[in-house]
């Protein structure tokens, strides 16, 4: 079986002190034999980051990368550029991306394009609303998600990770079931079956409310790889409780 990854998304927090009191206490508390650990930082951290977790266990991803190589595209972060910093991993398609900042199918499939072109994995993030869950489309939604990318990035696709990421359970508190999240898994996981004689080897991972007391659950589901992991991510005891899980399991 498979090392599972768990990723921490910071979004838009941190700061210079934070970080690195943070990333210490990850780093005393890593247990021996750890799982893949990456931590997603603010853009304007990245180089911090990777400075503090150079060669140890704590890999470090992006949030975002652009679509585009080089060029005018102020505010704009090539993964060109996170090659040249060494970051492992960008975070693409991120709910929260699509809802406010516009970012369609299409747009993601090219973001994750750009990072695999230049070595650097993305994670890429699919997801239903409330609204379309209760529609029954959750299933609908996700291979939608998720065909654009295959699409785009053909042979490349079983280099990719796949964050399941219910936009209803996104920092509100609510998890979906171990049995919900398993059922979507599957789906993925059959979708790039069809696509790749390597869908084992890719990572679906499970975001939304995930924290040190349901982690164990969710993380003992067949298809569930690992976690990204929001809120929880900024707790050291806590992301070291989930780090911990997923090592064991
Ligand atoms: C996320 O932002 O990717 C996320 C899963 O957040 P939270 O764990 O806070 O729900």
């Amino acid at each position: 079986m498979k090392k599972k990854l768990i990723a921490g998304n910071w979004k838009m927090n941190g700061g210079v002190a934070a970080n690195a009191a943070l990333l210490e206490q990850l780093s005393a508390g890593m247990p021996a034999n750890p799982c893949w650990v990456a931590v997603c930082a603010p853009a304007v951290y990245l180089q911090q980051v990777a400075t503090i977790t150079h060669g140890g266990a704590i890999a470090v991803g992006a949030q975002d990368v652009s679509a585009h190589d080089a060029g005018a595209y102020t505010g704009e972060m090539s993964a060109g550029m996170l090659r040249d910093l060494g970051i492992r991993y960008a975070i693409v398609g991120h709910s929260e991306r699509r809802q406010y900042h516009g970012e369609t199918d299409a747009v993601v499939a090219l973001k994750a394009q750009k990072a695999l072109s230049c070595g650097v994995t993305p994670i890429v993030c699919v997801g239903e609303t409330l609204e379309e869950r209760e529609a029954g489309k959750t299933e609908e939604v996700v291979k939608r998600q998720l065909a654009a990318v295959i699409h785009t990035n053909g042979h490349c696709i079983s280099e990719i990770v796949v964050a399941y990421e219910p936009v209803w359970a996104i920092g509100t508190g609510k998890t979906a079931t171990p049995e919900q999240a398993q059922e979507v898994h599957a789906v993925l996981r059959a979708q790039l079956a069809a696509a790749t004689p390597h869908a084992d080897r890719v990572h679906i991972l499970y975001g939304g409310s995930m924290n040190a007391a349901n982690a164990q659950q969710l993380l003992g589901q067949k298809d569930i790889d690992g976690g990204l992991v929001g809120g929880a991510s900024l707790k050291a005891a806590d992301f070291l409780t989930i780090i911990a899980a997923a090592s064991a399991a």
